[in-house]
């Protein structure tokens, strides 16, 4: 995790939030290959979810939500870690924490901090919402949150989507947006952070059609990842028992990977039944049901939920690509990420730079740079150049030497493969197209 975390930061992936004044506690920044490569994912899931499928529309709901919408979803009351504090060094633990010893609020149990006895307090609860408040008066009324996860957008609207896009049941809602979480124990890079991106479609179905369409969610979803190019041995599912089961959920599964600090999930898939519907429509006084005129029945819709995080999943595609191989006697740092997701998907390279070798390279890679994001790159040896394209996941590097300039070909070396073959350079375009196509 070091070894990833020190060249996130030092490519231009990630870094840490407010970093000048000391950084603001797990919260990050993503940089310009980190950017793209998050665009590039959102991009594909929102392809798959709403451009290729006829039944499931976008959606791109406010992070400020009424505040009665939390106490609907249950997250005013229960959204709660239970904390404990020490009131010597004024640290805050979960009850869980393992390094407390003994059972919680027991006085004997030392704090794990200044190692003081009988400083922790008993257990209480805390909630995981961020608060502020709308308008100019600092006054309990005006009390907001910002929104834990996106879910919610999409259950307040579900009737307004069904209405304007003239769908039926089964059909899905699909939302890309941020949430907001006051974790007490965050870590592990940008695998927990207080502030994070969710990308999270919801899926209306009868009930009783339910069971059905969490099996078809949950083996689509897996089977997405994989073509992401995540190896499938780093994937698996983890099955919920029934002491780990929300509140709302009548069955659910993570997809788990595993990571160097072992198997974590990074999406959810939860059958959350009419849990959600109901308790809108009993505290909106609203009704929220679906009418079906062809079967001339009405009923809440159960809701198959596919909740994942950006910013572990573009994680996960970090971890997953980051390689040290070995060639030629010399360690290479390559991170094997999908042509799709690569946020650079070439470099242009003049071998030297004189003989109209830059004259024509910059040719070709401003007649790229339209369509694809490219860089070119005319610093230091050609070797050095490749393993800083390596270290930044560009799959193909276009070279421009002597040849070139004789008879308009170049060399393209594959990232993965090392190999390199020679193309026409009016075909370059042309061959990147078929390459990084998902
Ligand atoms: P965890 O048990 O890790 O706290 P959760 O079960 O609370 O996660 P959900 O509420 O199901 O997570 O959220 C769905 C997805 O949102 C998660 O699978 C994860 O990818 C992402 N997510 C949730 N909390 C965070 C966070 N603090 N930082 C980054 N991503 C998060």
């Amino acid at each position: 995790m070091d070894k990833l975390v020190s060249l996130a930061k030092r490519r231009g992936f990630v870094f840490q939030s407010s970093e000048i004044y000391g950084g603001l506690g797990s919260v990050w920044d993503y940089g310009p290959l980190g950017a793209e490569l998050k665009r590039n994912l959102k991009e594909r899931w929102w392809r798959s979810m709403v451009h290729e499928r006829e039944d499931i529309e976008g959606l791109d709901a406010a992070i400020l939500m009424h505040p009665k919408v939390w106490e609907a979803s249950g997250h005013v009351a229960g959204f709660t870690d239970p904390l404990v504090d020490c009131k010597q060094c004024k640290n805050r633990f979960r009850a869980d924490d393992p390094r407390l010893k003994g059972p919680p609020g027991d006085p004997d149990t030392n704090c794990p901090v200044c190692g003081n006895k009988g400083t922790l307090t008993a257990p209480r609860m805390f909630n995981l919402m961020f608060k502020t408040f709308m308008g100019p008066v600092e006054e309990d009324a005006a009390v907001i949150y910002l929104r834990p996860e996106t879910a919610q957008g999409i259950y307040v609207n579900y009737l307004n989507v069904l209405q304007s896009s003239r769908q039926k049941v089964p059909f899905g809602i699909a939302q890309i947006g941020k949430a907001f979480r006051n974790e007490i124990t965050p870590g592990n890079f940008t695998f927990r952070t207080r502030e994070f991106e969710q990308m999270e479609m919801q899926f209306f179905v009868k009930p009783g059609a339910d069971q059905q369409w969490f099996e078809f969610w949950k083996a689509e979803r897996m089977k997405w990842y994989q073509g992401l190019g995540i190896r499938a041995e780093k994937l698996r599912f983890h099955h919920h028992g029934p002491d780990e089961l929300a509140h709302y959920a009548k069955d659910a599964y993570d997809i788990q990977y595993e990571f160097p600090f072992g198997w974590q999930e990074f999406e959810g898939i939860h059958n959350r039944t009419d849990f959600d519907l109901m308790r809108h429509q009993e505290h909106s006084g609203k009704k929220l049901e679906y009418v079906d005129a062809a079967a001339n029945e009405r009923y809440i819709p159960y809701i198959i939920e596919t909740s994942a995080g950006a910013d572990r999943a573009a994680l996960v595609l970090l971890v997953d690509a980051y390689r040290e191989e070995q060639v030629e006697g010399e360690t290479r740092v390559v991170l094997r990420l999908h042509p799709s997701l690569a946020p650079l998907k070439a470099a242009v390279f003049p071998l030297v730079n004189k003989d109209g070798m830059p004259e024509l390279a910059r040719r070709i890679y401003d007649d790229l740079r339209g369509r694809f994001n490219v860089f070119y790159d005319d610093g230091g040896s050609i070797g050095r150049r490749y393993r800083r394209q390596d270290e930044a996941g560009t799959p193909f590097g276009i070279t421009v030497d002597g040849q070139s300039t004789q008879d308009q070909t170049v060399t393209l070396r594959d990232r993965d493969t090392l190999l390199q073959e020679r193309v026409g350079a009016d075909h370059v375009s042309e061959y990147l197209s078929a390459r990084v196509k998902a």
